[in-house]
C-alpha cells in the first residue's frame, strides 16, 4: 500500500524542486532579457546617426558642382554603405520587438490573403520579368488571416525575394493558398537552386547563408528567414521547408484561419 507520509513526502519534495527549478531559472531569463532589451536599445541609438549620415550625404550627392570629382566615388559609397548598415539596424530591431514581446494582438486585423498576396506579387512582377522568371499565383478569395498586416507582407515579401533570388532564369516562382480546418498553408515555391539537406535545419538561424563567400545582394545578410519565421511564431504559426538541390525549394507557411468575417 501507499502510506499517507510516503504521499506527503512525494508531494513536498515535488513542490520543492519546482521551487528550486523556479528559483534557479530566474537569473538566466532576467539576462536573456536584459540581453534583448539591449538589442532593442541598440538598434534604437544606431538609427539616429545613421539617418544623420543618410541626409548629409544626400545633400552632398544633389550638388554635385560642389563637390570634388575625386570624392564623388567615395560619396556614393558611403551612401551605399549606410543603406545597407540601416537595413541591417531595421531588421534587427524587428527581430528584438518579436523577441521581446509578443507582438500587440490587440491591433491585429482580419487580413484577406488574396489581397496582400497579389500586392506583393505586382511589387515583384517587374522584378521577375528582369531575370526571366515566370511568377504565378493560385489564390482562392475570402481566405482571411488575423494579424498585423505589415509583419505579414514582410513575412511573404522575404520568402518570394529569395524565391526569384535562388532561382535562375527560366524558372518559376508560384504561390498557393490552401485552407483546412482552422489553418491557412501559404507555399511558396521555386524551381531554383534547392537546399542541402544538411543546411535545412539552418536555414533560420540568424545571419546563416549557404554561400558565405558570395557577396551580399543588397540586404542580404542571412536575416530574411529569421525574421519570416519570428513573425510566424508572433502569429501563432509556423514555417516549414522542403527542398532538394538543382530541383527547387517550396516553404509552407502556416497561419491561424479566420472562420468568418462580417
Ligand atoms: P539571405 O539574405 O542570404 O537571402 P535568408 O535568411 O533569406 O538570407 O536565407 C538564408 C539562406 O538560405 C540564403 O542565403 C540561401 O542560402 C538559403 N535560401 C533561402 N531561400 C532559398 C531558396 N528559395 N532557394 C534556395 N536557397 C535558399
Amino acid at each position: 500500500g501507499f502510506s499517507c507520509g510516503g504521499l506527503i513526502a512525494v508531494i513536498l519534495t515535488g513542490i520543492g524542486s519546482w521551487w528550486l527549478t523556479r528559483q534557479s531559472l530566474k537569473p538566466v531569463e532576467q539576462s536573456f532579457q536584459q540581453l534583448k532589451q539591449f538589442t532593442a536599445d541598440a538598434s534604437h541609438e544606431l538609427r539616429s546617426p545613421l539617418t544623420v549620415v543618410k541626409t548629409s550625404v544626400e545633400v552632398m550627392m544633389n550638388h554635385p558642382e560642389r563637390i570634388h570629382p575625386n570624392d564623388e566615388k567615395k560619396l556614393k559609397a558611403i551612401a551605399s554603405a549606410t543603406n545597407q548598415m540601416t537595413r541591417l539596424v531595421e531588421d534587427l530591431l524587428l527581430l528584438a520587438r518579436t523577441d521581446t514581446t509578443q507582438t500587440l494582438t490587440f491591433k491585429w486585423v482580419s487580413i484577406p490573403l488574396d489581397e496582400l498576396l497579389e500586392d506583393l506579387i505586382d511589387l515583384l512582377q517587374p522584378q521577375a520579368d528582369v531575370k526571366g522568371i515566370i511568377l504565378k499565383s493560385e489564390i482562392p478569395e475570402e481566405v482571411f488571416v488575423k494579424g498585423n498586416p505589415v509583419e505579414l507582407k514582410r513575412l511573404f515579401s522575404n520568402l518570394l525575394e529569395n524565391a526569384l533570388q535562388y532561382t535562375p532564369t527560366g524558372g518559376t516562382v508560384s504561390v498557393g493558398v490552401v485552407r483546412r480546418d482552422r489553418f491557412v498553408f501559404v507555399s511558396v515555391n521555386d524551381t531554383g537552386i534547392g537546399i542541402a539537406s544538411e543546411d535545412i535545419p539552418l536555414v533560420f538561424n540568424r545571419f546563416w547563408r549557404a554561400d558565405k563567400a558570395r557577396s551580399h545582394r543588397e540586404g542580404g545578410l542571412g536575416l530574411g528567414l529569421a525574421i519570416a519565421a519570428a513573425i510566424a511564431h508572433t502569429h501563432s504559426g509556423e514555417i516549414t521547408v522542403k527542398s532538394q538541390v538543382g530541383v527547387g525549394s517550396s516553404f509552407q507557411v502556416r497561419l491561424l484561419a479566420v472562420l468568418k468575417t462580417y
